[in-house]
């Protein structure tokens, strides 16, 4: 099955490619190799709301079975921040380094300093939605550590790990992220589907 993934970041048709590529017959294309160059609207004021209404543009222009992701770091000592807003905190345009800068910043005085990332995914299939969530709990540390991943990787420090994500090598990245955990609940629906 061809599955059209709306996103435009290389970084994330990587991981996900990673995850799934032990399952044959599944062939996930991005939008750039279906020449697909539209602005993807997401103007929702949650992760989830976001990632329904990213398929469900592509599923209405395009009829195609498709799936959106859509995560986002809350912190919190900054009450759900950066949240649904993680990747133009610091403003447009989009820089992951000054977002990064931006929470180290507010989060200088903060003790409280447990977070965790979010992924929704929304699948359409044949018109039919359904959602799959995946969080990774940890928390946030007081300088940047690590060069590997992106976003808030440097400074997010998975529960039950003495390192970053930035630290960590992408595999095991790939096993405890909130976008693998989503993942994980998304290839059992494909899975379970694919037998039928
Ligand atoms: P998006 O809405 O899924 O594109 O992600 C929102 C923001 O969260 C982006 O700025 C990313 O940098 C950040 N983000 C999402 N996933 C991760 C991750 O696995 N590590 C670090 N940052 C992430």
């Amino acid at each position: 099955m061809q599955l059209l993934f709306a996103t435009q970041n290389a970084n994330k048709v990587k991981e996900v490619n990673e995850i799934i590529a032990d399952i044959p017959n599944l062939k996930v294309v991005s939008l750039s190799e279906m020449g697909i160059t539209d602005d993807i609207p997401e103007t929702q004021d949650t992760i989830r709301g976001n990632a329904i209404q990213k398929a469900e543009y592509l599923w209405e222009k395009f009829g195609k079975n498709c799936f959106a992701e859509d995560s986002g770091l809350e912190i919190d000592g900054l009450n759900g921040a950066p949240g649904v807003y993680s990747a133009r905190y610091a403003g447009e345009p989009k820089n992951d380094k000054r977002n990064l800068e931006k929470v180290l910043t507010e989060m200088k005085l903060k003790r409280k300093r447990t977070a965790r990332f979010r992924t929704v995914i929304a699948y359409i299939r044949d018109g039919e939605l359904k959602c799959f969530e995946g969080v990774c709990e940890g928390t946030i540390r007081k300088e940047p550590v690590g060069t590997g991943g992106f976003g808030y990787d440097p400074i997010f420090q998975p529960k039950d790990f003495d390192k970053t994500f930035g630290e960590l090598p992408s595999e095991l990245k790939n096993k405890i992220s909130h976008r693998a955990k989503a993942m994980d609940l998304f290839i059992i629906e494909l899975k379970i589907k694919d037998k039928n």
